[in-house]
């Protein structure tokens, strides 16, 4: 029996894997799939799991798994097999001479938010030394950005939970803005429901009544692109009822006067116009907060992926510091993260701007720091690169890289505006991807490298509250399969790297924590040994005897004087507003099967795959003549999709939702990103829907498709 975590989401529910036993027979051989089973003693989750969950095993022994190199024909154009020399000879050789030829950003590196801390932290480093080049961002970037963005600026570090989750039972009154949580991480809802027992209040903000807003005391529906202003209208009812605490307020933070005024225009009138939510709705949630001793206001995908999430976190975190909860137990502001590293792959070096410990790349004393670790001179280290984006963007242009690496993400069905990104991959000399299976994007690569998955390997991850956990390996892995930290080493040695690379997760681990020593997420004290026994550690930890940090901010902000900041922001609303063409907003999101691209949980037999659909409201569903499960077709100014439709009165009549597991969702998000955090703007764009011709789902180019 192993304890681990499960390979999903940022709640890495712990779970036990034991291995099956034919009655009365042997156990099963190392290599046999093993069988979920709770865990109770797991604080997190206390034994429950998501569907998702209870079948992660599905993948282990999966008949599409990939066990041996593949390389791609230059005759035939099909992928071939071949032996990890040759692969990793060929991957050496071509990179060498790219760098050689163009310098050595012409080769990038593409990260994923749910690779282990030890890998977040060794490709960082394997891109800066192994490589030299700047040109290293991750998936991370389109899930976290804007809120970890808003986070540092308010509270001079970003952990998403600066709590424990189940904190939230002991508050007064939670606010979700943007969180599905009861469909995309359901044993955390439990809290909603203990609260809730207790007397406490749920709040949901969403354009769709959601599992979540079905356990909400009080739902609001704003147009999508709209949470900002809502914000900022409840902040000036807060303001003109006299409900700030000025005591807090003069006490911990700094800048309120700005925002107290800018936030004097927002009466309730002005707010409906903006977001659809009224006026009645709008005060009942402020009598609601003023009257709370303890409020939480939490903000996930559906207020963040906008090309104003960071603004409009900061307008949340605002309202969350005038009512004097940020810092005090059982209130205050949490982001919810997703990926299931979603926290600690953003803090260890494989985004554009950072070194492992939140350190920034273009800080002195940040580069010495490293370079130390690492065993090479600080003016070795490259600048920052390109983010996520517009590092895909350049790819295979005049002054983009010629190759990527991609490890851990899904490219051709997760990032936005996803047609426009796949010519760009396919316009490399070189693509690799290192996977288990055959991936959308793994199918376009020149060479795909078979890698372990997570039951076979030993590593840490970091939890949406920012406590430390270790995954531990259950099972042999199949024969041909390597580590993605081996394919690190084998390629950092061909390379002539000046130093060598580690294949053992806890030795990686050790030098990770001795990279982020004295940086914000320090882990220095946190150990294997350490996790095993306490069930997860909470950063900062920076010595062997220090207790961790499970609540933040109690004494201090993590800012130089101390006190939060109060931040300005003006609502904008979304970058592309519905016109005559492209009437109704559409948004995306996910459902309780599936995870992220689709590309584990789509291969699990046990797990229902119904594919992609349109979700619309009967009125607009009537306008354009479409009935449930008719074909319909959405398109938008960069492509266009069929799936059958989901007629449900729990949306805005003027949205439609698709979800983003299959490949089609991508190919309609608008590409534009916020000016700080580089997310795109995911959550909405303007769209078409009329209804289809044929059945099934399909893909294509953007249509000019009139108004229905
Ligand atoms: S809630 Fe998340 S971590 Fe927990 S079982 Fe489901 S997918 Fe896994």
């Amino acid at each position: 029996m192993t304890e681990t975590h499960c390979p999903y989401c940022s709640l890495q529910c712990g779970m036990r894997l034991v291995s099956r036993r034919a009655p009365g027979g042997p156990p099963r051989p190392p290599r046999g799939t093993p069988q979920v089973a709770a865990w109770e003693e797991f604080p997190v989750n206390e034994g429950a799991l998501c569907r998702k969950g209870w079948n992660a095993t599905g993948l282990v022994g999966h008949r599409e798994r990939l066990t041996t190199p593949l390389l791609r024909d230059r005759t035939t154009g099909e992928l071939r097999p071949a032996s990890w020399d040759e692969a990793l000879d060929l991957v050496a050789d071509r990179l060498s001479t790219l760098r050689a030829d163009r310098g050595a950003d012409s080769v990038a590196v593409f990260g994923g938010g749910g690779l282990t801390n030890e890998k977040a932290y060794q490709l960082g480093k394997f891109a800066r030394v192994a490589l030299g080049t700047s040109q290293i961002d991750y998936n991370g970037r389109w899930c976290m950005s804007s809120a970890a963005t808003a986070g540092t600026r308010a509270f001079g570090v970003d952990r998403g939970l600066p709590f424990p989750l189940a904190d939230l039972e002991q508050t007064d009154v939670v606010v979700l803005v943007g969180s599905n949580l009861a469909e995309t991480m359901p044993p955390a809802a439990r809290h909603l429901d203990a609260l809730r027992e207790r007397g406490g209040t749920v709040v949901v903000v969403d354009p769709r009544r959601t599992p979540t807003a079905d356990r909400a005391d009080l739902l609001l529906q704003p147009v999508p692109g709209t949470d900002l202003a809502l914000a900022l209208g409840v902040l000036h009812l807060l303001v003109a009822g006299g409900h700030v605490d000025e005591e807090y307020v003069a006490a911990r933070t700094t800048g309120f006067d700005g925002v107290r005024r800018s936030v004097a225009g927002w009466w309730p009138e002005r707010v409906e116009r903006a977001t659809g939510v009224a006026v009645d709705e709008l005060r009942a949630l402020v009598r609601l907060l003023a009257d709370a001793p303890k409020v939480m206001v939490m903000t996930a995908r559906g207020a963040e992926q906008h090309s104003q999430g960071t603004d409009t976190v900061l307008a949340w975190i605002n309202v969350a510091l005038a009512l004097g909860q940020c810092g005090r137990v059982h209130g205050g502001y949490g982001c919810l993260t997703g990926q299931g590293n979603g926290q600690g792959g953003r803090e260890h070096g494989q985004k554009a701007d950072q070194l492992p410990g939140y350190r920034m790349i273009d800080e002195p004393a940040a580069r010495e720091h490293v370079a130390g670790v690492w065993g090479v001179p600080a003016d070795t280290l490259p600048g920052r690169g390109r983010s996520a984006y517009e590092l895909l963007e350049a790819l295979g242009t005049d002054t983009g890289p010629q190759a990527l690496l991609v490890f851990g993400s899904n490219i051709v069905v997760s990032a936005p505006n996803a047609s426009r990104i796949t010519e760009r991959l396919e316009a490399l000399d070189l693509l690799v991807v290192a996977d288990i299976v055959l991936s959308e994007t793994a199918a376009l690569a020149d060479v795909v490298l078979p890698v372990t998955q997570w039951a076979e390997e030993t590593g840490t991850m970091t939890n949406l509250e920012g406590r430390v956990i270790l995954r531990q390996q259950a099972v042999t892995p199949p024969t041909g399969v390597r580590s993605d930290l081996d394919v690190l080493q084998g390629l950092a040695e061909r390379l002539c790297s000046p130093v060598p690379f580690d294949t053992d997760p806890e030795a990686v681990f050790a030098e990770l924590g001795s990279a982020s020593a004295g940086g914000k997420a320090d882990y220095s004290g946190i150990t294997y040994e350490r996790i095993r026994a306490e069930r997860g550690v909470f950063w900062p930890c920076p010595a062997p005897d220090h207790a961790g940090t499970p609540r933040m901010f109690l004494d201090s902000f993590a800012t130089p004087d101390g006190r939060a900041r109060f931040h300005v922001v003006e609502h904008r609303g979304a970058a592309e507003q519905p016109c005559a063409d492209y009437p109704v907003h559409l948004t995306t999101g996910r459902v309780l099967a599936q995870y992220q691209s689709g590309a584990q949980t789509r291969r699990i037999r046990s797990l229902p795959d119904d594919g992609p659909y349109v979700e619309l409201h009967p009125s607009l569903a009537g306008r354009i003549g479409v009935t449930e499960g008719a074909t319909t077709r959405i398109s938008t100014r960069r492509g266009t999709m069929t799936a059958p439709a989901r007629v449900v009165a729990t949306i805005r009549p003027d949205t439609v939702f698709v979800p983003f597991h299959w490949v089609g969702a991508n190919r309609l998000t608008n590409d534009a990103l916020d000016p700080s955090s580089r997310m795109p703007e995911f959550k909405v764009c303007a769209a078409a829907v009329a209804a289809g011709v044929s059945t099934g789902s399909t893909i294509g180019p953007a249509a000019a498709v009139g108004a229905p």
